[in-house]
């Protein structure tokens, strides 16, 4: 009869803390709460690094969107800074561009993102440099550790043998909100370039920046 109570409280036990740890960590997800902005480079009036009739505004797009899905299995807040192929530039812009990344900026500190991504992707004349890589500006000292954590993820999973670099661009120099530059490959490179045009490269991309950002808030 004692052994047959024991069992019993063992088994209520034991569902007790199933039913716990599933509250504690089953309905948790990882980027619960995070506001995450990402900035598809370029867009409308400005393609970007081209090569024949590829854009690289394009490619940035349909990375970001699969990255905005990747964050949002995982419970964060995003907002997406373009989802069509529009510039943020002003008719009464003096320099497009600027007005452009101005406005960008803008978007990133009104959303109160805790991280922002830039998705772009690189050009170089020397055509052998490949692979997807991380740059950041050290104005936010986490920058670097952002841009460390999605570099090994590449490394891992994309076999990228790129390493992170700092950037002086004026969009990063001019917000201390945490986030880093995304080149993810070189257009000016064959290889890169077939695979940036695949759904499934594009996919292995949007998935570890993602991992990149879980392991990030998590530490
Ligand atoms: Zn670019």
């Amino acid at each position: 009869m004692y052994m047959k109570k024991l069992k019993l409280l063992i088994i209520i036990i034991s569902i007790f803390i199933f039913l716990s740890l599933n509250i504690v960590f089953g309905k948790t997800l990882p980027l619960k709460n995070k506001v995450i902005t990402i900035d598809a480079g370029h867009g409308g009036r400005d393609p970007g690094a081209t090569y024949n009739d590829i854009f690289e505004k394009n490619i940035n797009l349909e990375i970001s969107l699969k990255l905005e899905k990747e964050l949002l299995k995982q419970g964060a807040t995003v907002f997406m800074i373009r989802r069509s192929d529009i510039d943020l530039s002003s008719i009464y812009d003096s320099k497009k561009k600027r007005g452009d990344l101005y406005r960008r900026l803008q978007l990133i500190k009104k959303n109160k993102s805790d991280m922002y991504i830039s998705i772009h992707i690189n050009w170089y004349k020397n055509s052998n440099y490949k692979g997807a890589e991380v740059l950041y500006n050290p104005i936010n000292s986490n920058n670097k550790t952002i841009a460390k954590i999605i570099m090994e993820e590449f490394q891992t999973n994309l076999n990228s043998n790129r390493t992170i670099n700092t950037t002086d661009l004026y969009m990063y120099k001019n917000t201390t909100i945490p986030g880093v530059l995304v080149e993810c490959g070189y257009l000016s490179n064959y290889e890169d370039r077939n695979k940036l045009l695949t759904s499934n490269y594009q996919q292995k991309i949007a998935s570890s920046i993602t991992k990149g950002i879980i392991r990030y808030f998590m530490k």
